[in-house]
């Protein structure tokens, strides 16, 4: 527990760092994009400087998107309080890849718990979770494989399963998962913030991230999330 804390602590620390720089580097970084964007527009550009402006944009965008993944993973309280239904967060999630799926050789398997409590929680965070999990799953599978997506309910938890037959990970990696900006991959696939991202919702909903992997023997990603005895909208009276 003790160690748990600590971890805790130490990544709500590098989180405030993170969004602080974060904010400080929106500003400068929207003048980049913006003044970009004006040059764009100039009908007098030559076809050379177009190109160059255009690398400007792309990677400016890059660089939003990088900074509104940072400030969504230091933000440690969800913004809305339900009622999600998990089972509809997930499908809504895979289907944002269906295509993708095909396209890769990836087989979808989801077993869905048919009686799903309602939870207290914000179905967009939730939803950038399932993404998350889902993109790293798709990218550990290179050469195909088998996406399973699993939804359990026991002990006042709704439990999310995402197993996948990829490459897998060692004990060293796994061990700072949950780091800002760490990963393996290369600039352009990845930032090292999604699982920080996801660690932070799930801890925002009162829930745990748990991870169980293997080089070559696949990763299953389980996410625990405690049921409200009596949620707010149980709570009203019917008008
Ligand atoms: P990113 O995907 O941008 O690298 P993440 O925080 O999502 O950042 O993941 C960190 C690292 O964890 C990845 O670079 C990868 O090495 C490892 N990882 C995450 N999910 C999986 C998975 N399903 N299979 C294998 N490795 C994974």
């Amino acid at each position: 527990l003790q160690n748990q804390l600590m971890h805790a602590d130490r990544l709500a620390t590098i989180g405030q760092l993170a969004a602080g720089v974060a904010h400080e580097l929106n500003e400068p970084l929207s003048s980049i994009l913006g003044f970009a964007q004006l040059l764009q527009r100039n009908a007098a550009l030559p076809d050379g400087g177009r190109k160059d402006i255009e690398k400007i944009v792309t990677a400016s965008l890059h660089a939003r998107e990088i900074i509104k993944k940072l400030l969504l993973f230091a933000r440690q309280t969800p913004t809305f309080r339900g009622p999600v239904n998990l089972n509809q967060v997930i499908v809504g999630a895979i289907d944002l890849f269906r295509h993708h799926f095909e396209k890769e050789g990836i087989e979808l398997a989801c077993a869905l718990c048919p009686e799903m409590p309602l939870l207290a929680g914000d179905a967009g965070q939730l939803t950038q979770v399932l993404v998350n999990l889902v993109v790293n799953a798709v990218q550990a599978m290179p050469d195909g494989g088998r996406l399973l997506v699993r939804t359990e309910v026991h002990d006042g938890h709704v439990i999310c399963i995402v197993e996948d037959t990829g490459m897998g990970m060692t004990e060293e990696v796994q061990n700072r998962l949950f780091l800002p900006f760490f990963t393996t991959k290369e600039v352009n696939q990845g930032t090292g913030l999604g699982l920080p991202v996801v660690h932070g919702i799930v801890t925002a909903h009162g829930g745990t991230v748990e991870v169980a992997s293997a080089p070559g023997a696949g990763t299953t990603f389980t996410i625990r999330l405690p049921i409200e005895p009596t949620p707010y909208w149980e709570d009203r009276p019917e008008s």
